[in-house]
């Protein structure tokens, strides 16, 4: 990794971030004349905590890190803007990651006019280090994108390669994590130490199942978090979700539960598909969904609308000719699908 100053974006380097009242004042008082806030209408009337000390103190604990390594967005989304405004001169730094992927990363690139460089992994949906790092514009790059386990592929990635990437690449990889928990393998949060330009992004999106509270989670050096710190919105996570996020975090066993049902409805659904004469190939999943190739992807996904069963049509997305990706639902909804695929006439 290159020195962080030398990656960062020098506008954001030099800038003096907006301090807020909270910033300025923080700790008990009976009070409050600072803000501009309505005395009435408590507790909504108050400007949240801007740093979220309580949410990122259960993370902390959670996750077994420092409340220094994480910074917390509105979605994932967030951070990946953020990483981007951080590091990427805009029409000049640019972006590497892996195709298929996420397609946040280059909506996020494309809204920063920042180059994006889709690099396409192999048919097994892997990639070789050495390929990503022999790219003409790697040593230009400032940050990669890897996801893993990968979305719309559902695998996860080589760990071995994702490590050589981490060594050999001279600005910030994000490994995005959605869907870790879902996942055979370990996360890279243990090796956060080691690798002073990783970034790692979970979220309480999915295995969590808490996507309509917008919270995302970065994991990275008190550096790097310091430099996103800088830039983000002083407000980012309301009070309202900041509430709800630490009564969820107060009990992580309710996550296990639901994990493990899902993950035995995945084999099962696994299993059901593969009988079915229309589906051509089930790729290996290690998240809550399974990218499938049909006979006529188009076809199946519009009949499956008019049964009132929504899946992902991905057949237009790179080596995904074909498929359809499917999320792991409750029984019921899973035989739902099951039995109108049964019922396709293609
Ligand atoms: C679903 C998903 C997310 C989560 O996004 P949020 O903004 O946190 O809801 C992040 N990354 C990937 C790859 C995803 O599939």
């Amino acid at each position: 990794m290159k020195e962080l100053k030398e990656l960062v974006r020098p506008n954001v380097w030099n800038l003096k971030p907006y301090s807020s009242a909270r910033d300025e004042f923080h700790g008990e008082a009976s009070v409050f004349l600072d803000a501009n806030e309505n005395p009435y209408n408590a507790p909504y009337n108050r400007y949240p905590d801007p740093m979220q000390w309580k949410v990122k103190e259960r993370i902390a604990e959670i996750k077994k890190v420092d409340v220094k390594n994480i910074l917390l967005g509105n979605g994932s989304d967030e951070p990946i803007d953020l990483l981007i405004r951080a590091f990427c001169e805009p029409a000049r730094d640019c972006i590497l990651a892996i195709d298929p992927t996420y397609g946040m990363y280059k909506v996020a690139a494309d809204v920063n006019n920042v180059p994006y460089i889709p690099v396409l992994l192999d048919e097994q949906f892997q990639f070789k280090a050495e390929n990503l790092l022999s790219h003409k514009e790697a040593s230009a790059a400032k940050l990669l994108f890897l996801c893993s386990p990968n979305n719309p592929t559902g695998n996860s990635l080589n760990r071995e390669e994702i490590r050589k990437v981490l060594v050999g690449f001279g600005g910030i990889v994000v490994v995005d994590e959605a869907y870790i928990d879902f996942s055979s393998e370990p996360s890279f949060l243990s090796e956060l130490s080691t690798y002073p330009n990783l970034v790692v992004l979970q979220t309480l999106s999915k295995a969590w199942g808490s996507a309509g509270i917008r919270l995302g989670m970065a994991f990275a050096s008190p550096e790097i978090i310091a430099v996103l710190n800088k830039i983000k919105y002083p407000y980012n996570i309301n009070q309202l979700s900041q509430k709800y996020a630490i009564d969820l975090l107060e009990n992580p066993s309710k996550v296990n539960e639901w994990v493990e049902v899902l993950l035995k409805e995945r084999e099962k659904l696994i299993s059901r598909l593969s009988l079915l004469p229309i589906v051509k190939k089930i790729y290996p999943t290690d998240a809550n969904f399974v990218l499938v190739k049909v006979e006529d992807a188009n076809k199946l996904y519009n009949y499956l609308v008019e049964q009132g069963v929504i899946v992902r049509n991905r057949t237009n997305i790179a080596l995904c000719l074909g498929c359809l990706r499917i999320t792991v639902g409750t029984p019921v909804e899973n035989e739902t699908l099951i039995e109108s695929l049964k019922k396709a006439a293609i």
